[in-house]
């Protein structure tokens, strides 16, 4: 994994790459052949109505934005749901596909157009992985503390 971390901060950045990198061993992806730009966003939230996002740019390379306004705990779980996609890209298990304006989703080889968020695959999957991986990652920082 070939990390970039776009953020101003550099308390912030050092913590983000931390967390990635530990989330990205989490899920056995750190060793594989990828790029990931981590980007943090002023008024995501507000603009998408998402606390984060991720997608692919182009083959092996992915983007991580979230809010740069969310709270510490909530910054942390949004950082490993959008990890779980980024694990889901890297093993070929999800892409997605815009043609004529719409998005498609590919959910290990099926093809999904406008599913409800909380019945799509793929989220399902971030959602059950997300909570452990955080739970995780806290313990792990308030040891260290
Ligand atoms: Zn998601």
């Amino acid at each position: 994994m070939q990390l970039k971390i776009t953020c101003r901060n550099a308390g912030k950045r050092a913590l983000i790459e931390a967390a990635t990198t530990w989330i990205a061993q989490e899920l056995k992806i750190r060793e594989k052949n990828f790029a990931l730009t981590i980007v943090s966003r002023r008024g995501m939230v507000k603009e998408d109505g998402a606390r984060g996002m991720a997608y692919i740019i182009q083959d092996k390379n992915y983007i991580v934005t979230f809010d740069s306004g969310l709270n510490f705990d909530t910054m942390i779980r949004t950082l490993c749901h959008e990890m779980v996609h980024v694990k889901q890209f890297v093993r070929g298990q999800y892409r997605t596909e815009l043609k004529r304006g719409r998005l498609y989703h590919f959910w290990n080889g099926t093809k999904y157009y406008n599913p409800k968020y909380h019945e799509a695959p793929w989220e399902i999957d971030a959602a059950s992985k997300e909570s452990l991986l955080a739970l995780k990652l806290n313990g792990l920082m308030c040891l260290s503390r």
